[in-house]
């Protein structure tokens, strides 16, 4: 055990989670690579959980963090904030949502915190509609509505919260069914619950579930379900925590899969858009954003060396249209992983949107999840010069690959053929 990991052990939390048998201290980073202490380069295939949107130690954001940070560093409140400004109106323009306002926050959890504040005091009901296996954050409200077990320690939540079918299409009572009776399934679910319970504020979803293992629901579903949420006047809330900034390629936000849909009441951002930086906020039409009758300020959301940040980040992803390719770069990936996946025994499945790629393993010949094998390959991988994350529901067995959205074709192919020699071995 090194020297860090006691000290580590020795004075933070048991429950905070670390990667690697002997885990890893990241020292440095540049494009898409990163050095630990021991000098050992590594292709970042997870980009530090989603955070590196566009490329480690960017030049642009650098200099936009040192400059602002050479003006002033600040709270974000109480007096005016140009960077601040300047990015809610990119974000809101970008949100797709009319009549957006923006409230910065310094992350996801906070980010979803403040839009259940808005839907419980917008609808006056503490009830909230969330899939099963979702992951929305850490904070006491957010593991109330989180539905995978293993990232909600405690079920003690101030909200009644009432968990929907839909996030998940490998597993569960709707595994195997077409698209379309997938979601006539889902909605079949939704509209007999909500004829038991009396009027939900808001149904929180992410598009593509993260932490849950990059579950797609078929593209439409939300849309399905709008239909169904307006009837009641529920709130629609999109967590775009992951899927947010082109990350899934085709779509620049997750919603968009479900164009038909419209934009969601709400959507909630973090980790990418700043680099790095902690950035967190909520977008909604002014109606909803605007129902809280006392103040709400956040001391640090938007401070104004983060919304740096944040902007040149932004501008460098749109001019360089790093959306295209992650829609480009992700698809040669996805199907160079089928290919694998077909060559090796034990992948239930590879899918993918864009740069935001899972790989399900299960146990060959069996077919049960196979968490001790994801752990596995992420050690092989690591050995190899590889970070990769994993996730899933009721058990860890998905590899996750969310490399930061510049990757470059020969990286992919790189990253692929590590991938294929850590499946193969751990087997
Ligand atoms: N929502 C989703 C979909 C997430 O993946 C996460 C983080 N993994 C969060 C919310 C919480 O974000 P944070 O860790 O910044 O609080």
């Amino acid at each position: 055990m090194s020297d860090l990991y006691a000290r580590h052990k020795a004075v933070l939390p048991d429950w905070l989670a670390l990667y690697y048998q002997d885990p890893l201290e990241i020292t440095h980073g540049e494009g898409r690579h990163v050095w630990d202490a021991d000098g050992n380069k590594y292709l970042d295939f997870f980009g530090g959980i989603l955070t590196t949107m566009t490329a480690h130690a960017l030049p642009e954001v650098t200099k936009a963090v040192s400059e602002q940070a050479g003006r002033i560093i600040h709270s974000s409140t109480l007096y005016l904030n140009r960077p601040m400004v300047e990015l809610a109106e990119r974000i809101a323009q970008l949100s797709g949502i009319p009549d957006a306002r923006v409230f910065f926050t310094t992350s996801g959890t906070e980010a979803n915190d403040t839009a259940l504040l808005l839907a419980t005091a917008h609808r006056r009901s503490n009830q909230i509609l969330a899939m099963r296996n979702s992951y929305h954050g850490r904070s006491f409200s957010a593991v109330g509505i989180t539905g995978n077990k293993g990232w909600s320690p405690t079920s003690l939540s101030p909200l009644q919260t009432l968990y929907v079918h839909g996030g998940v299409r490998t597993r569960g009572p709707y595994a195997g069914l077409s698209d379309a009776g997938f979601i006539a399934a889902c909605v079949e679910d939704l509209r007999d619950l909500l004829g038991h319970v009396r009027a939900p504020a808001a149904l929180i979803a992410e598009p593509v579930q993260g932490v849950g293992g990059f579950t797609i629901p078929p593209d439409g579903l939300y849309a399905a379900f709008r239909e169904v949420l307006d009837e009641h006047g529920i709130l629609w809330i999109s967590d775009e925590v992951q899927t947010g900034w082109g990350r899934t390629g085709e779509h620049f936000w997750g919603w968009q899969a479900h164009d038909a849909a419209g934009p969601p009441d709400m959507l909630t951002f973090a980790k990418g858009i700043g680099n790095g930086m902690s950035i967190g906020g909520v977008v909604a039409r002014a109606e909803i954003m605007n129902c809280l009758d006392s103040n709400s300020i956040s001391t640090f959301g938007g401070s104004p060396v983060t919304m740096a940040a944040g902007l040149a980040n932004l501008s460098y992803l749109l001019e360089h249209d790093l959306q295209g390719n992650a829609r480009r770069v992700g698809g040669l990936l996805i199907e160079r992983l089928r290919a694998i996946a077909e060559q090796v025994d034990g992948v239930r499945e590879v899918r993918g949107r864009g740069l935001m790629i899972g790989v399900e393993l299960v146990k060959p010949g069996t077919g049960e999840a196979h968490p001790e094998g994801a752990a596995a390959v992420l050690e092989a991988a690591r050995e190899e010069g590889l970070l990769i994350g994993k996730g899933g529901g009721h058990d860890t067995s998905v590899l996750r690959i969310a490399p930061p959205l510049s990757l470059t074709v020969a990286e992919a192919e790189e990253g692929a053929a590590i991938l294929d020699r850590a499946l193969r071995c751990t087997r």
